[in-house]
């Protein structure tokens, strides 16, 4: 299924739009030849570093390249959270059963070292 987009004056004008920051530097790359950076205007916008390698460790193109991996990262967090908390967030009942869960692990826990304890104390009486 691969498209091929006709390359009319209006395509390319949207595919300009807002990711026209792409520059070329020479001193970048593995073997020093080069690469090209792109910027990121969330990342601008936030005052930090904006430019970054055009390489799939940074962008996400399946995603769009309107932001870098970090802030689409940022993003889709912040909706998680958001979508969390129209739920109710962390409700009464999920916390009582998540320290129910804490004090069975902590009680089973004491168990197997009484248990341990004792078996060592035995072994030791039976070799004296
Ligand atoms: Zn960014």
């Amino acid at each position: 299924m691969s498209r091929s987009p006709r390359l009319t004056t209006e395509r390319v004008a949207w595919a300009r739009g807002p990711w026209t920051g792409v520059r070329y530097r020479t001193d970048i790359g593995p073997n020093g030849e080069g690469g090209f950076e792109m910027r990121c205007e969330i990342c601008a916008a936030k005052g930090e570093q904006s430019y970054w390698p055009l390489d799939l460790e940074f962008w996400t193109p399946s995603k769009g390249l309107t932001r870098c991996k970090s802030c689409w990262n940022a993003y889709e967090r912040d909706l998680r959270a958001a979508a969390k908390r129209r739920r109710g967030g962390v409700t009464a009942k999920a916390s009582a059963a998540q320290r129910a869960y804490q004090r069975d692990w902590a009680a089973r826990k004491r168990q197997q070292e009484r248990e341990a304890e004792g078996r060592e104390r035995y072994e030791r009486r039976k070799a004296a």
